[in-house]
């Protein structure tokens, strides 16, 4: 008698006999399990193609399934995230747009290291969020709140644009804005958001002032004239409001002459990089230990 086993919550059905002869051979039980046909049409596929319509959204399209991108992903601990199941789920007639998971994750990219498909949430993310931003999603709350606060003050901490080189006071070495200084100064030093305004950054951006001292480099601030750099707002997927900080801070840097840009972090290389471009000078990223990001200069 042939009977048939769900397997799973998407089947391939599994088909068994409980005897099967091959050629003279009984095979008993499992020995001759097969799977049912799957027919991949009876899925609804415009959740799918809502999003590899997208531009950046292509390569969902291209998952497997292998499962290389969970042990890597730090944020598939939590609830039921899960690069996988994301691309499950959409290929499963689930809305992206509508899912909370779409809000999770970090565009870490260790995924996109890892996968032999080349999905890549970097593009994939940012160009869903923009979408359910542009139809009237529900966002998550604190997220709003950071878009709002970078909009009016700069920065995505809602803090007094007007204190942000309030740091500089207690950095042991004198730190020039580049405004007072009224001369072209060989680096331009981007400070961010956070190193200006959180504590932990603060520490951070009072060394990398010290060093600068300590190997007699011809630096300068942009002081209260500096705004957010914008990348990660873009990565949440407010491109609008990330291209009109990048706008902002094209014309604050067009005002001075300096030969390189440092910045912070690798987040604001590449918004400052397009910032800069009309100026010709070089970015060059620096980070510290204490900052716990990851380091190059060059
Ligand atoms: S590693 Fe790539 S192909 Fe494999 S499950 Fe993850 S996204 Fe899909
Ligand atoms: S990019 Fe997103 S999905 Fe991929 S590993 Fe990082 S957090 Fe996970």
């Amino acid at each position: 008698m042939a009977y048939k086993q769900s397997y799973g919550k998407q089947p391939p059905e599994v088909l068994e006999k409980e005897h099967a002869v091959v050629e003279g051979i009984d095979l008993p039980g499992h020995w001759n399990r097969m799977f049912g046909t799957r027919v991949i049409t009876d899925y609804d596929l415009s959740t799918l193609d809502q999003i590899t319509d997208l531009p950046g959204g292509e390569s969902l399209g291209w998952c497997y399934q292998c499962a290389k991108c969970i042990g890597v992903c730090p944020v598939d601990i939590v609830g039921d995230y899960g690069p996988r199941k994301i691309h499950r789920d959409v290929q499963r007639g689930i809305s992206l747009l509508d899912d909370p998971n779409l809000w999770l994750c970090t565009t870490c990219m260790n995924c996109l290291r890892v996968c032999p498909k080349a999905v890549d949430m970097i593009q994939i993310m940012p160009a869903a969020r923009e979408a359910a931003i542009n139809e009237g999603k529900a966002i998550p709350p604190e997220l709003q709140k950071v878009f709002e606060a970078t909009d009016r003050y700069g920065n995505p901490l809602g803090e007094n644009p007007r204190k942000r080189a309030d740091w500089i006071k207690d950095a042991g070495v004198p730190v020039p804005i580049v405004a007072q200084v009224k001369r072209p100064v060989d680096v331009l030093w981007y400070v961010g958001s956070y190193p200006s305004y959180h504590p932990r950054g603060i520490d951070a951006a009072r060394a990398l002032a010290r060093i600068f001292h300590a190997l007699r480099v011809d630096f300068a601030i942009l002081g209260v004239e500096e705004r957010e750099d914008g990348d990660s707002i873009r990565l949440a997927g407010e491109k609008g409001l990330a291209e009109k900080l990048t706008e902002e801070n094209i014309k604050i840097f067009g005002k001075y002459k300096f030969n390189r840009l440092v910045v912070f972090g690798p987040q604001s290389t590449t918004p400052s990089r397009t910032s800069t471009r009309s100026t010709g000078a070089r970015t060059r990223c620096f980070t510290t230990r204490s900052s716990s990001r990851s380091i190059w200069i060059g």
